[in-house]
């Protein structure tokens, strides 16, 4: 083997994890919006906890009593976040799950509070939602506390 060849393939094996990992990437279509354009699609409250990391009042959402089958969406891009049957009654005031759907948030440490937080985004358009803890029930032991403002529910009978 040449050796200019050669060294054509260790740069090309250097590369490849990087070419596969873009790939990845652009498999998630990222919702990218203008604070223009993020008002002109949610009223005052949700931009307020979508794009200002906000934290609606307890009780305040009728999403915490909801009890049908569906799926519950990020308002911002309509991505599915939860399912009903990850949903359960914590008694904080707000809707909480024990787990969500694959791929579809990412979570950053929170410091407005004296003891960090882990806050989580939804994936795609990277609304803010809530902020998950660990004492959640099994079988994951999580408890991921969502502002409803953040939510928007479908009932299983209107899914595709
Ligand atoms: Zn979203």
């Amino acid at each position: 083997m040449k050796k200019r060849k050669f060294i054509k393939l260790i740069i090309l094996g250097l590369l490849l994890p990087f070419v596969s990992l873009q790939a990845f990437a652009q498999q998630i279509k990222k919702v990218i919006k203008s604070t223009a354009e993020w008002k002109e699609i949610l009223n005052n409250h949700q931009f307020y906890i979508l794009r200002e990391e906000g934290t609606e009042k307890p009780f305040s959402s009728p999403l915490n009593d909801e009890k049908r089958e569906g799926d519950y969406l990020c308002v911002g891009c309509k991505t599915p976040l939860f399912s009903s049957n990850m949903k359960f009654d914590s008694g904080t005031g707000w809707p909480s799950f024990f787990e969500h759907y694959p791929n579809t948030i990412f979570t950053k440490l929170d410091f407005k509070l004296l003891i960090p937080r882990t806050e989580y985004h939804c994936a795609i358009c990277e609304g803010h939602q809530g902020h998950v803890f660990d004492d959640g029930p099994q079988p994951t032991g999580k408890r991921y506390c969502n502002n409803g403002a953040s939510l928007t529910f479908t009932p299983k009978a209107m899914l595709k």
